[in-house]
């Protein structure tokens, strides 16, 4: 697989980076695409932007897929485009690229909230959560993905997302990946379509194992008919959630966007992963340990402030601020406390070194750190680095 991944960086990956992605970039790589792929425009967003859709391959499995329903989770979105350019440019992949053009119709929706994204936020345009309105239909986005999914039928739904760095697993290993069959009723049964959500996800599990070992996740499985997946998965039509989490140390998500697009491969059984049956039964889903929130960004440990004789953990978590067109990662006091029990991607301890935060004896909720001193040294961009 690593020559599949040095082909990967070389030729399928576009030259989309970091973590605002924006409708004008989506189009820039849609318009490379040859005529094999079908592009059309379904409907608009509450802000009036064509959401673009394309459709590539005349098989008999039909897979929808769509990306960014949440403005500002644009790595599925990244590796999607990655793997429409597979489609185009296979290299010695070839076989695989028609094999995958016989077998299945592929239609996507690359960025169905245009204007969350162009705004940085999760919601729409209208600050609503489009995976909350499956059920109202109240927003264009989601009156554009119902309308496609009636029309299209699909065997197969790909609901493609990212999740916060504040996900983690059992062991302190942080979730990097995460998926969900989602629940098609409020027993959480596991139906027939559900079953097959599970079996696919065990396989990609498998293959992200070689890659990122015990850092795969799988998300809490509480019905909610009012999220889009529980939706489709409840009309029996096999639905995955994909959740592209943090890397340590990508924090603009660029090693995370190649398992996702090997997670695709994985999918549409492209890659020479072949997984033993009896490994691919529903018990091995429910051994894959489940997502909690347990991480934070950066830990101090045992800081000494001021006249304070315990010794204190200070939890930092960086807020995603949209500047001049690129993400500011601005550094917040999110909690402090004597031993936090949470993890951070990055942990250092103090050893009861006095700490200045913003020249101020004290660290407050909330607060922006600006600079930060340890025995009166700068530490700040010790800190800081990602
Ligand atoms: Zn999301």
């Amino acid at each position: 697989m690593e020559a599949l991944l040095s082909v990967y960086r070389s030729t399928f990956k576009t030259k989309l980076r970091g973590r605002y992605i924006t409708l004008n970039m989506v189009r820039d790589v849609l318009d490379e695409l040859n005529s094999d792929f079908h592009i059309s425009h379904p409907g608009v967003s509450e802000n009036d932007q064509q959401i673009p859709m394309v459709k590539i391959g005349e098989g008999p499995i039909k897979v929808f897929a769509w990306s960014q329903m949440h403005g500002n989770e644009s790595t599925t979105t990244k590796a999607l485009l990655d793997f429409l350019n597979f489609l185009q440019h296979p290299e010695s992949y070839e076989e695989e690229a028609s094999h995958f053009k016989k077998k299945f119709t592929f239609c996507c929706i690359p960025m169905l909230n245009p204007d969350g994204a162009a705004a940085y936020t999760r919601e729409n345009a209208n600050g609503f959560d489009l995976n909350r309105d499956a059920q109202d239909l109240s927003q264009k986005e989601s009156q554009v993905l119902r309308k496609i999914f009636d029309s299209f039928q699909p065997d197969w739904c790909l609901n493609l997302h990212d999740q916060r760095s504040i996900y983690g697993l059992k062991e302190g290993n942080p979730a990097i990946i995460t998926f969900l069959a989602p629940s098609a009723n409020k027993e959480k049964s596991i139906t027939p379509s559900r079953k097959q959500a599970m079996e696919k996800i065990v396989k990609m599990y498998h293959m992200l194992q070689g890659f990122i070992p015990n850092r795969v996740g799988r998300y809490d499985d509480d019905f909610n008919l009012n999220c889009v997946g529980d939706t489709f998965q409840q009309t029996d039509t096999p639905t995955i959630l994909f959740e592209a989490g943090h890397y340590p140390g990508d924090y603009q998500r660029e090693k995370t966007r190649e398992l996702i697009f090997l997670s695709y491969l994985s999918f549409f059984g492209l890659l020479d992963d072949k997984v033993e049956a009896k490994t691919c039964d529903t018990s091995h889903y429910f051994n894959i340990p489940e997502n909690k929130k347990s991480f934070l960004d950066i830990i101090i440990r045992n800081a000494h402030f001021g006249k304070e004789k315990a010794l204190i953990d200070i939890g930092i978590q960086y807020e995603e601020i949209l500047k001049d067109n690129t993400i500011l990662f601005t550094p917040k006091i999110e909690k402090t406390g004597k031993d936090l029990a949470l993890f951070g991607h990055n942990e250092i301890d103090v050893v009861g070194d006095e700490l200045l935060i913003n020249s101020h004896k004290i660290a407050d909720i909330g607060v922006e750190i600006k600079s930060i001193r340890r025995n009166g040294i700068d530490f700040t961009e010790d800190l800081l680095k990602n």
